[in-house]
């Protein structure tokens, strides 16, 4: 069971970093989606929610995502879905469901940088920065490798692009955590971030991905594979081979939906057309009868 000693919720971001640092057993409590199902005694827990992180601000060149967004928020945040190619909505729109996405945040999904993680493979495509208090404004590629400091994550940078992207996942189940998960997104060339590996994502970029703007088809192939030889490991949900294969194959499909050359493939989770039985349609007076008792 998790336990806290002691619970404050300071004003600011630079009082939360002073008590994160103050003690080795304190944390930062985004959501408390994870945190929860620990078995830990943590000294002093600090929630962050006074600390007017909560928003989403779109200036003009970038959107600045407070850390206590939730991933609902930023789900449903039409202009930033609409100005990434909906790759984050994409990315947790099966994440457990609603309720939990409406409680998750930003900033505890990405500090964590869980190793199945949806949103840190999203958002490592795309040109993103994190703002952290002590350690200041890093890339995110930076961030996902670096070890675990006792640090607060104010905000999270989306910078404006003109994006194609496209994200690609398999899991065995809807809801369940991702077998791979990848994004692939042109702006500035090429960017593909392979996750769920089953351990942190990884940005393959420029010249280590050798993908031209415009590719032949032995071009698209070379980078495929060399997505394929990133390190993967098994699990219960993949085998290494398995995940190896998914790395080449969810690569190739993102690279070629991002630049045109395919259909969006089809949305597994879009409703299902609504049957309407013709009976029912046939007179008014039926219909306000309830129509024929066949259809019910
Ligand atoms: C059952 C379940 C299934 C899930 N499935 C998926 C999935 O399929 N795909 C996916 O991408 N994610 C999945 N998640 C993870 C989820 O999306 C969130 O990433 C996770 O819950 C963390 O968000 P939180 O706000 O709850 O963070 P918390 O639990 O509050 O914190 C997580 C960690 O981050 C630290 N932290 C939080 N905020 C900050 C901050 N601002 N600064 C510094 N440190 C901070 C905390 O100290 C803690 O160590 C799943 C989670 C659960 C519980």
């Amino acid at each position: 069971m998790l336990q806290f000693k002691n619970y404050a919720r300071p004003d600011t971001v630079e009082e939360a970093y002073e008590l994160v640092r103050k003690g080795r057993m304190n944390r930062i409590m985004g959501g408390g989606v994870w945190l929860r199902l620990q078995d830990r005694r943590i000294s002093t827990v600090i929630d962050l929610s006074s600390c007017g992180l909560d928003k989403i601000e779109e200036t003009e060149d970038a959107f600045v995502i407070g850390s206590m967004v939730t991933l609902r928020q930023l789900e449903c945040h039409q202009a930033f879905n609409d100005a990434t190619c909906h790759v984050f909505e994409r990315a947790v729109r099966d994440i457990v469901g609603t309720q939990m996405r409406n409680l998750a945040t930003v900033g505890g999904s990405v500090f964590g940088r869980f190793g199945f993680s949806d949103v840190l493979t999203a958002l490592l495509a795309l040109d993103t920065e994190v703002e952290l208090v002590g350690a200041g404004t890093v890339s995110l590629a930076t961030f996902a490798q670096m070890g675990y400091e006792r640090d607060v994550l104010a905000h999270v940078i989306v910078h404006k692009h003109d994006y194609r992207a496209s994200f690609q996942v398999v899991r065995r189940s809807a809801t369940d955590f991702p077998v791979l998960n990848v994004c692939a997104a042109e702006w500035d060339g090429w960017h593909v971030a392979v996750g769920a590996r089953p351990t942190r994502a990884r940005l393959v970029e420029g010249a280590a991905l050798g993908l031209p703007a415009t590719f032949t088809a032995e071009e698209l192939a070379a980078a495929c594979e060399r997505l394929a030889q990133l390190p993967f490991s098994g699990n219960m949900r993949g085998s290494e081979r398995y995940r190896r294969h998914l790395a080449r194959e969810l690569g190739r499909r993102a690279i070629c939906q991002t630049a045109g050359l395919e259909p969006p493939s089809p949305d597994p989770v879009a409703p299902a057309p609504r049957t309407v039985c013709a009976h029912t349609l046939e007179t008014p007076d039926q219909a306000s009868e309830g129509g024929d008792p066949a259809c019910s």
